[in-house]
């Protein structure tokens, strides 16, 4: 038994516990296609395209895959943004052009989801892969006294299909429909759990920690980077001055207590598990 309290851990979904690549682009694929009046200029292929595993880092939610997929099939998509600023860009743009809402994609983007997992369950789940060892090691976090809960953009149901497809069962789950990650941290601060341990969180994309760190209330939680998930260039580096620690594979398996790991060296980053 440690004498220092366990961490609640808190997990980010996508890009930290499951690598869904293939069902990002698949899903938001065909819902831009049901919203399309016209098929597209260019075809959108059935595999992932380039250009959508590139923007992967960048993508904060479920609503920007399918414009995203809107984007990639007219006929001069334009450069692939490679800074936060410059997708913003990009989807303030695409917007306006295709005279879409946020709700309205993030809608059709959820009805081809339950449409997928009433009709093809196996099929749906078999579009997403936990990453090597996630399982086993989110089931060995109760032997160290840490419990763990999950904090995604994607909704809630969805994510639970997994979780439970994979028997796991997270202390809790909050979706995009209970609001911004900042603002579900901070009910978490509010609310500590009875070992009264610290909070961490586990995320791999990068400006979103960098929001955790923007915002005062939520000092006391701990920031790590996943190494394994959707990372851009130049992303692991500079780490330790906004106060994020680097998580590898590595120790992500090993004891709690021994997570802190050096940040890699500038270039060192080969977005790999
Ligand atoms: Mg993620």
């Amino acid at each position: 038994m440690s004498l220092v309290p366990a961490p609640l851990l808190v997990f980010d979904f996508d890009g930290v516990l499951v690598d869904g690549m293939d069902e990002y682009w698949w899903s938001s694929r065909r819902a831009a296609l049901k919203l399309l009046e016209d098929p597209p200029e260019r075809p959108l292929p059935e595999a992932v395209p380039l250009a959508f595993r590139q923007l992967r880092p960048l993508i904060h939610k479920g609503w920007e895959m399918v414009l995203v997929a809107a984007e990639l099939g007219r006929a001069s998509p334009g450069p692939v943004p490679t800074t936060t600023a410059s997708y913003a860009a990009l989807l303030a743009r695409a917007l306006e052009r295709w005279g879409w809402q946020p709700a309205t994609l993030q809608r059709a983007l959820e009805e081809v989801r339950a449409q997928a997992i009433a009709s093809d369950r196996a099929g749906w789940l078999a579009r997403h892969r936990f990453y090597p060892d996630v399982v086993e090691r989110l089931h060995r976090l109760r032997h160290e006294g840490a419990s763990w809960r999950v904090l995604t953009t994607k909704g809630a149901a969805f994510s639970r299909e997994l979780l439970e497809a994979a028997g796991l069962e997270p202390a809790g789950l909050d979706g995009h429909e209970q609001g911004p990650k900042t603002e579900v941290l901070k009910r978490l601060l509010a609310e500590p759990e009875p070992g009264g341990g610290p909070l961490w969180f586990i995320e791999d994309r990068r400006a979103t920690l960098a929001e955790v760190r923007a915002t005062p209330e939520l000092a006391p939680v701990r920031c790590w980077l996943a190494a394994w998930g959707y990372l851009g260039p130049g992303d692991g580096e500079g780490l330790a001055t906004q106060g994020i620690d680097w998580l590898d594979a590595t120790h992500f398996r090993g004891p709690l207590e021994t997570w802190s790991s050096p940040a890699p060296t500038p270039g060192a980053i080969a977005n790999g598990r």
